[in-house]
């Protein structure tokens, strides 16, 4: 008898397809038949490969229960939670910006706190004509950029809402924190695949690049973009032609009026401003103090623990910290890399002080033109600027915060104050007297993300954020209610 060899290939490639996808008797991380990437942790240098097997843990994801969407979840948070210290301290290490303890904190914050599975619902219209049942499903693969200065703590957020909505992650971390991010996804993943057969829910460029960035933008079958980051990668992600959640910078202001508290004010702003030495979006960047209490509000950062530069050190450390790139137009002021997320006492030298290692914030007076008041500095030093009155100092935050409309901070007990401010500034988030941490619900009502879209609106991401509308209805039955 003949025998056909194109035949034997294909019912062989058939099998082994198979055999692919129950996820057995296949080499790990070898790609079967076309098909699988079972084993590999989530784990690619390609990007066509990272997306086909984000792509296929998604075809895999939407065959499971919701209850497996809880289970999936339940064991990113067990590892962020459990391994927050290890993996906290391998952060640190990788990144060189920030604080321990912080490091460790976020993973084990966003771990326990990331919206999940208990954020989805449908709506319903009930009437004469039947029911209308609305109902949030999962876009596909979601190409996620992440940032340097929370790079497994974006990733697990991401992750956590992205997989409830019962999506898939190809992830792009940023070159300076790409070893954490693969030591977590590739965690993640395996207890996942060996808890439920199902690998690359999360699929991660281990060599990002701003090449592998640009593939997973083009990709056709990643559906939506998730970026988190600067003003560049928001401005590419916009360009992409694909729907953008784009959670991008800030600046946020803090406006002190005469009728705050000013002891409760001075530690809300070196809570906020010194967590993870003032590394996070919605951190405090700069402070205006209407000139009546400004005297008063500088004494009780002192008593509150900060420590005050005077004027000369003030120039100094400008002149070491800010530095410019670009050319004719496109010429700005940015944080110098050396003083980015450093220690309070690293920046004090800089400004050629010698301060205790343990103050958590510098500070001092300065008027609205010195850099560090329009640059987004993420150092623990705050510009504190004099203002004729409450008017002066909102117009000014308002200034400084370019339109981001990203986060912003009153001290008051005025609530006419409050609300000019609010309506100004206009930004997702609006706190008042509290750190700007409060806004995230850390000592303040609501729920947490790290990724939080103000460009195009979202606000704070849920896993609603991920989902595309779907409507299901029933013409003329199922109303049980009256005739
Ligand atoms: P960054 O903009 O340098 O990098 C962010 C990510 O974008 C990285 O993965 C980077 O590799 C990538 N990237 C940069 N330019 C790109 C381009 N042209 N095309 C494709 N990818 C590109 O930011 P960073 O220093 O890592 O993080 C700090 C910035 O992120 C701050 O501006 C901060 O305000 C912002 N941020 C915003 C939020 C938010 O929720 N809105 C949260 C965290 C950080």
């Amino acid at each position: 008898m003949q025998v056909d060899e194109a035949v034997v290939r294909n019912v062989v490639e058939q099998v082994l397809k198979r055999l692919g996808t129950n996820g057995a008797a296949r080499p790990a991380g070898a790609p079967v038949g076309g098909g699988s990437y079972q084993g590999r942790f989530g784990m690619f240098t390609c990007v066509n490969e990272a997306v086909a097997a984000a792509r296929e843990a998604f075809d895999r994801l939407s065959e499971r229960t919701l209850e497996d969407r809880r289970r999936i979840i339940a064991h990113i948070r067990r590892i962020a939670i459990d391994q927050c210290v290890e993996l906290g301290t391998m952060e640190m290490n990788e990144t060189k910006i920030g604080r321990l303890p912080h490091k460790i904190e976020k993973l084990k914050t966003l771990g326990e706190r990331s919206p999940g599975v208990e954020f989805l619902r449908s709506e319903v219209f009930s009437g004469d004509h039947g029911l209308a049942v609305i109902e949030h499903a999962p876009f596909g693969v979601i190409g996620t950029i992440t940032p340097v200065t929370h790079s497994l703590p974006t990733i697990t957020g991401n992750a956590v809402s992205m997989i409830a909505a019962g999506n898939t992650l190809v992830v792009n971390p940023h070159p300076g924190g790409k070893r954490v991010a693969a030591e977590g996804v590739r965690r993640y993943n395996e207890a996942i695949y060996r808890d439920l057969g199902i690998d690359n829910l999360i699929a991660l460029i281990t060599e990002p690049t701003l090449e592998t960035a640009g593939g997973i933008f083009k990709h056709r079958d990643v559906a939506i973009i998730c970026v988190t980051g600067g003003a560049a990668v928001a401005r590419a992600a916009m360009q992409t032609g694909k729907r953008a959640i784009v959670a991008g910078p800030g600046n946020p202001p803090v406006v002190v009026d005469e009728t705050a508290d000013l002891d409760r004010a001075a530690r809300a702003i070196i809570r906020g401003a010194a967590y993870d030495n003032n590394l996070l979006c919605i951190a405090e960047k700069q402070v205006f103090v209407v000139s009546r209490v400004f005297d008063q509000m500088m004494a009780a950062m002192e008593r509150a623990g900060a420590v005050r530069l005077t004027g000369a050190e003030i120039d100094k450390l400008t002149r070491a910290a800010i530095t410019t790139v670009g050319e004719g137009d496109h010429k700005h002021d940015v944080p110098a890399r050396e003083f980015l997320g450093q220690d309070a006492a690293v920046l004090a030298r800089g400004a050629g002080k010698t301060i205790p290692p343990e103050v958590e914030l510098i500070f001092g007076e300065t008027d609205e033109s010195n850099p560090f008041v329009p640059v987004e500095q993420m150092m623990p030093f705050l510009p504190f600027v004099r203002c004729r009155d409450v008017d002066d100092a909102i117009d000014k935050a308002k200034r400084s915060e370019h339109g981001f409309r990203h986060t912003a901070m009153i001290h008051s007990h005025d609530v006419v104050n409050m609300t000019k401010m609010g309506k100004a500034l206009d930004t997702t988030l609006f706190v008042k007297n509290g750190p700007s941490m409060a806004g995230l619900g850390l000592g303040g009502e609501g729920y947490l993300s790290f990724s939080i879209a103000g460009p195009t609106g979202e606000g704070v991401t849920t896993p609603l954020t991920f989902t595309r509308e779907r409507r299901c209805s029933m013409i003329d039955n199922l109303r049980i209610l009256g005739k």
